[in-house]
């Protein structure tokens, strides 16, 4: 037993001083009767009536006389009323199904007179199942929900799929062996919708079966007309300011999506690849030795540069090299962007390697070449490589400057490589014609919003202002895709000129006649429709605007945006958050939320990310199974410290359970013995209300502050050193059961009365109560396991 740090209980000290107990310091400020009147009667009117429960159960649970002290006969030992001898993941199901009767349970109703409390949540983006650490996410936003629903708000917590984008459309390419380009458009988009459909209702399902509190009679698609056409419209709002630009210039590409990709969609991995020594010859004479990794690019080489203070080469500024292979001449520059420390320290610039090259075309205004073509193979331009995949051509370069005595040598070497976060791709860089929406001159508009906006953990808002001072270029929102929202936009055929429809309609310009007459400008009647569509976070990133009604409902609109709360991960802040927060204050010139939760990710038990390629995805299915989806939110709220990555394993998840089981021999205990009408506090009822008040306030204050870890802890340590070792099993609690009077165990079993009591972190069931199996004897003598301080409503409140 550990030693006590917890301040005296007043029965241990009874019984040592043989006299009556001393009041215990967390009550001396309550009368029993205040601790029955206010706070637990402060919790009684805020307990929702039972789901699971009969209509009997319920109007019991309303009863607030039962909080009235008095004096009765104590209660008397029974058979228990929770019949299971143990717990079982299995006897979730019924709490699902008792849920399931009752349409109103999570319903949205503001129509009570509550505050209203919107959270928008990260709409899953489905691509396969869920892995584990999704689950476990989403859990902790259900948590969050819930409390906000204990705390008397009325929660406005929807369930969207974002089924739009490249996830799906590639999984029908791999699933058919055959690339979106070679497809009927019409088919391929059946195709998707056929696809979708399975994947989004398997993710339902199991957002169901871990938990979930969402109104899941509205669940929204954002593949949807109804959803499509809202972003449609928010586009044509922002149509006539100007915003969006058309323009032909070399983007980040990827050509297995073949499409142009924001740089939000770029994620950087160390790759190994070979850094190829080439030697230029000059044509005064002697040589220039030149590093590379895309030795394939010479025919795109249009200057070499060196750095200005780099002594090997000053003597060569603005002379010329050869370029080999090609044997076209091109100029030495001096740039500070040369790095003298890598390779030989000059460096070719061609259109195009990586962003240096984009930036140097730029400012040399060097003639650029286009080498590479939109779907990864050399042009006619690159000769001898023509048609070959960007990796065989690098390797033919590399074999060709051997042959013809130009290489030096080629070194291993472990390089940055920037991939296409879809298809995990190596990015090219292409010129081609997109869309902009613009974002740069909004920068300091921007950082200004993220400061206004409340972050939980506050440290992440630097995430979004890392990422809003690193842009450089604006938004490319055109895609050439299928299954996406098609950008609503015809051309003049005669005079090109842009039209936009109004706002309000779902269009398909790809295929829908042009709804225009005449163009404005020319008067020409023939138009050809925009057949790209939109970045996929074009739709994303209006989801408040759409949960809060703008453009349907201008006063529910008006109330509630700013979103009370958006929920996400760290990592969807660059893209998720950024783009809703842009959007925003393009629209609204406003915050998107009042507050922003970020959840760190689920790693492995070794840290690190679940990939399928890794072969460490952990699924959820089996978990549930074995330990119950309790188990896993027991265990995400209280193992994770807010905003921190959490590494997931069973064995974790199963000591969670371990407290799942301590909670129901405990609650299965306490239902053996009947509830008394009314009865006398003893001093140790007192000692265990004061401390469970205790639990309640700082659990309060935890939820307010979106903080999941403390309550889950400060309840755990309640039941488990507290309110088991010492109330429970103390002697006057037992004697209790003889027929001595007790209120206090009927107090704390009064919301077990609620068939379901449960906690944010317990999805569900509950009952408080002791288990013979947990005995210890701390109290009798003397000692008490070590507790710790407080506790929560959640112990013994209801669902939320
Ligand atoms: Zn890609
Ligand atoms: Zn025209």
């Amino acid at each position: 037993m550990r030693p006590c740090r917890w301040r005296p209980c007043p029965v241990a000290a009874q019984r040592r001083s043989g006299g009556p107990a001393p009041p215990p310091a967390a009550i001396e400020h309550h009368s029993s009767l205040d601790l029955y009147t206010s706070k637990w009667r402060y919790a009684a009117k805020r307990l929702r009536p039972c789901d699971g429960g009969s209509a009997k159960q319920r109007e019991l649970a309303r009863n607030k006389s039962f909080m009235a002290p008095s004096t009765v006969d104590g209660p008397s030992m029974g058979e228990p009323t929770l019949k299971e001898k143990a717990w079982e993941p299995s006897l979730e199901e019924g709490v699902l199904a008792a849920w399931k009767v009752d349409p109103d349970l999570y319903r949205f109703a503001p129509e009570r007179g509550q505050a209203v409390y919107v959270i928008d949540t990260p709409p899953p983006y489905p691509s396969g199942s869920w892995h584990v650490g999704a689950v476990m996410a989403y859990s902790m936003i259900d948590m969050i929900a819930r409390s906000q629903r204990m705390l008397g708000r009325a929660v406005l917590f929807p369930f969207g799929l974002d089924r739009n984008g490249i996830n799906i459309e590639r999984t029908v390419e791999k699933r058919t062996g055959k690339p979106l380009h070679r497809w009927d458009r019409e088919a391929f988009i059946a195709e998707c919708r056929k696809e979708i459909e399975a994947i989004g209702n398997g993710l339902l399902e199991l957002a169901i079966r871990v938990g979930m509190s969402a109104d899941f009679a509205r669940t929204y698609y954002t593949d949807s007309d109804e959803y499509r056409a809202f972003s449609q419209a928010i586009f044509l709002e922002l149509w006539p300011k100007g915003l969006f630009y058309r323009g032909e210039r070399p983007t980040f590409w990827c050509p297995v999506c073949e499409t142009p990709l924001a740089e939000a969609d770029i994620e950087y991995e160390e790759r190994a690849s070979s850094l190829v020594w080439m030697k230029f010859p000059l044509p005064t004479g002697g040589e220039i030795k030149i590093a590379t990794t895309r030795p394939e690019l010479l025919a795109a080489c249009r200057a070499v540069m060196v750095h200005p203070d780099d002594e090997r080469y000053r003597n060569l500024h603005g002379k010329k090299a050869r370029v080999p292979l090609y044997g076209h001449d091109v100029p030495i520059v001096p740039h500070p962007s040369a790095k003298p420390e890598f390779g030989s320290g000059a460096a070719m610039v061609c259109s195009y390697g990586d962003m240096v090259d984009l930036a140097m075309f730029r400012e040399l205004r060097l003639e650029p070449l286009k080498a590479i073509d939109e779907t990864g193979r050399m042009t006619e331009a690159a000769g001898f490589l023509k048609g070959l995949k960007v990796d065989a051509a690098r390797e033919k370069a590399i074999d060709e400057l051997r042959v013809r005595g130009a290489l030096d040598k080629v070194e291993p070497i472990q390089h940055q490589t920037p991939i296409c976060s879809r298809s995990l791709n190596p990015i090219e860089f292409i010129s081609s014609d997109a869309w902009y929406l613009k974002q740069l001159d909004f920068r300091e508009d921007l950082k200004r919003l993220a400061h206004e906006m409340e972050f939980r953990p506050t440290r992440h808002r630097q995430l979004l202002l890392d990422w809003m001072e690193s842009l450089t270029i604006d938004w490319p929102i055109s895609r050439r895709r299928f299954y996406h929202t098609e950008i609503p936009l015809w051309y003049c055929k005669k005079c090109g000129e842009a039209l936009a429809p109004p706002p309000g309609k779902y269009y398909r310009p790809w295929k829908d006649p042009a709804p225009f007459s005449k163009c404005p400008k020319c008067s020409s009647k023939e138009f050809v429709g925009e057949d790209r569509v939109f970045d996929t976070w074009m739709d994303s990133s209006v989801s408040n605007l759409f949960l809060t009604r703008y453009r349907s409902d201008p006063t529910f609109f008006k109330a509630n945006f700013p979103v009370s709360l958006r929920c996400q991960g760290r990592e969807i802040v660059r893209t998720w958050l950024y783009y809703t927060t842009l959007k925003s204050w393009l629209v609204k010139q406003s915050k998107p939320f009042h507050r922003v939760f970020i959840h760190g990710l689920g790693l492995d038990a070794r840290g690190r990310a679940m990939h399928r390629t890794l072969g460490n995805v952990i699924d959820p299915w089996p978990l549930i199974k074995k330990h119950g989806a309790d188990a896993m939110r027991i265990f995400v709220a209280s193992e994770t410290n807010p905003g921190d990555d959490f590494r997931i394993s069973e064995a974790k998840v199963g000591g969670a359970a371990k407290f799942v089981t301590k909670l129901w021999n405990v609650a299965r205990f306490i239902s053996s013995f009947e509830e008394p009408k009314e009865g006398k506090l003893l001093p140790t009822d007192e000692w265990i209300l004061a401390e469970l008040n205790r639990l309640i306030d700082v659990s309060r204050g935890a939820y307010e502050d979106l903080n999941l870890f403390l309550p889950s802890n400060r309840c755990r340590e309640f039941l488990w050193n507290l309110f088991a070792p010492h109330y429970v099993e103390s002697r006057p609690f037992r004697r209790t059961r003889s027929g001595g009077p007790c209120t206090a165990a009927a107090c704390i079993r009064r919301p077990s009365r609620c068939r379901e009591t449960e906690s944010p972190e317990r999805g569900r069931t509950s009952r408080t109560n002791s288990s013979p199996s947990t005995r210890t004897s701390g109290s009798e003598n003397g000692t008490r396991a070590s507790p710790s301080t407080s506790s929560s409503r959640a112990s013994q409140s209801r669902r939320t």
